[in-house]
């Protein structure tokens, strides 16, 4: 199985610098970016995206704040969301997930982890 991993740093270092309109101009090239791939990529590809944390421009430091994720590919379930924010996806169908939660969630949608049979 093979894995893309892509980090795009411009919106934290923005957050650090505490310049919030070139933070603004980071994210809506991110989602340039990410719309670009989505519309290219073949129906049996996963796509995950996630923030490592959030780094608000008035505090200038990586904070604990939820941060929006979404996992999308074959054969999951759609929920309703459709924005990639903190605010709408914080009612997706994924919940609310540890980092660790997050990855073992992506493994197991892409099979690469069995479902835990429990036997009683
Ligand atoms: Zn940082």
């Amino acid at each position: 199985m093979d894995m893309v991993y892509v980090h795009v740093k411009a919106p934290d270092v923005k957050g650090h610098d505490n310049d919030p309109f070139e933070k603004v101009k980071a994210i809506e090239m991110f989602d340039q970016m990410v719309g670009l791939i989505a519309k290219q990529l073949p129906e049996n590809v996963y796509m995950a995206l996630a923030a490592d944390h959030s780094t608000p421009c008035e505090i200038g430091e990586h904070t604990g704040e939820p941060v929006p994720v979404v996992i999308s590919g074959p054969s999951i379930r759609r929920d309703r969301i459709l924005q990639y924010n903190e605010l709408d996806c914080a009612h997706g169908g994924l919940g609310h997930l540890t980092g660790n939660e997050f990855v073992r969630t992506l493994h197991r949608l892409m099979g690469y982890v069995k479902n835990k049979v429990i036997r009683r």
